[in-house]
């Protein structure tokens, strides 16, 4: 899965070139920057291959979250919908606006629920931001669709998703905006970084806006730009973005990588009596940045997972203990939804999250095992890894 197992010359060559002139900015210095423009360069690239009108670098993936949102107007008290099987950043991107995460169950998809997101909208319900989780893509034709008709806007938080496509479209291209990350254990890496896409000129606007201080970026004067809205600064550096120029002209190829390993593996696993495979509305456009697989019951999927680490088949998770993806142990959410500094008055409208439960997405999620596909292996660690999934699970 991560972009770092292929770093080679073409990064050195893309960061030496910046270095060379010393502008690390991106907006400006145009005389002394030799007409190098490493961030403008990956998001003419980026929209390119997703098939999308606009793209906005930015700092991060929880950046792109927060700046998609502003630029929605999401703001104060309004609720978003979105997984608990996700990384803490989507919901930590909500509150940071001051809107109230409201989670609802998934589906076998092992992402957002169509219906049950229909459940859980009331009139303060502004926007639904599915997460397409371990490399494979939620419901989003049905969760689009669904927001049309409720008036809801969707934000895709496709940060685990590069590459990814529904029936020849790309994740994060639609919903009104959507979300990558470039952090460093993602598809592809520029060290941090994230990216906000959107067909809509407007959005585009104030997300590119919002995320340099408000300034307009309309001519070249810096220190004469208009402020037509408040920011902040998500920018991101040049240095940054030379990194994912590289990377981003290396994605088919660690596309083709994962979803050469991932058939292989799958095709072992299939033999495991009582598995079964997360549903994947297209599976042609599965990015197979993981395997993910059910077995029968808890008990069992908790044993694998276990077995699967001790017999040294590394970066097999078991997200249901685990502390960052889902919410079942996020304490620091149930305990401390006051540290994200809401008013009083907004505190009174958020769930208590302590006592919220979700038996449909813990049924899944206590059977559910992902593994972690590498670029790196070799035919011989393909077929090792192979007999030892076989012996762990008696086959
Ligand atoms: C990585 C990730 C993020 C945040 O990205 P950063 O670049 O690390 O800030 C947000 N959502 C999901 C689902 C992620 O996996």
């Amino acid at each position: 899965m991560p972009g770092f197992e292929i770093f080679g010359d073409e990064e050195k060559r893309e960061v030496g070139e910046v270095l060379e002139t010393g502008v690390l900015f991106r907006y400006g210095f145009d005389a002394a920057r030799k007409d190098r423009w490493k961030a403008r360069t990956f998001e003419m690239d980026l929209a390119r291959k997703l098939g999308v009108n606009h793209c906005l670098l930015v700092s991060s993936g929880t950046a792109a979250l927060n700046v998609a949102l502003a630029a929605c107007g999401i703001g104060a008290g309004d609720e978003v919908i979105l997984s608990p099987f996700t990384f803490v950043a989507t919901f930590e991107a909500i509150l940071s606006v001051g809107a109230v995460p409201v989670f609802a169950e998934i589906d076998d998809t092992l992402c957002l629920d169509p219906a049950a997101v229909a459940r859980v909208v009331t009139p303060r319900t502004r926007a639904v931001a599915p997460v397409h989780m371990c490399g494979s893509m939620a419901d989003i034709e049905a969760l689009r669709a669904l927001c049309d008709e409720k008036g809801l806007i969707l934000i895709e938080d496709a940060c685990q998703a590069v590459g990814a496509t529904c029936h020849g479209r790309a994740a994060g291209t639609f919903g009104h905006m959507g979300c990558f990350s470039f952090d460093p254990v993602k598809t592809i890496t520029c060290g941090e970084g994230g990216a906000v896409v959107t067909d809509d000129p407007a959005l585009y606007a104030r997300a590119d806006q919002y995320a340099d201080h408000g300034h307009d970026h309309l001519g070249n004067d810096r220190g004469k730009e208009d402020h037509p809205i408040l920011g902040f600064n998500f920018r991101i550096s040049e240095l940054n973005a030379a990194v994912g120029v590289a990377q981003l002209r290396k994605l088919d190829r660690i596309l083709a990588t994962q979803r050469k390993n991932k058939a292989f593996l799958r095709s072992v696993l299939k033999e495991v009596p009582g598995v079964s495979f997360r549903r994947i509305p297209d599976p042609d456009g599965d990015s197979a940045t993981f395997l993910s697989f059910l077995l029968p019951d808890e008990d069992s999927t908790r044993k694998a997972a276990k077995d699967l680490a001790a017999a040294g088949v590394d970066g097999s998770f078991y997200w249901y203990d685990n502390n960052w993806h889902y919410l079942r142990q996020w304490d620091h959410l149930k305990k401390m939804v006051a540290a994200a500094r809401l008013p009083q008055q907004l505190l009174e409208n958020v769930p208590d999250y302590g006592s919220v439960s979700f038996p449909v997405s813990d049924g899944i999620m206590g059977r559910m095992i992902s593994m972690l596909i590498k670029l790196s292996w070799s035919d011989r660690d393909l077929e090792e890894r192979a007999s030892k999934i076989r012996k762990v699970f008696g086959l």
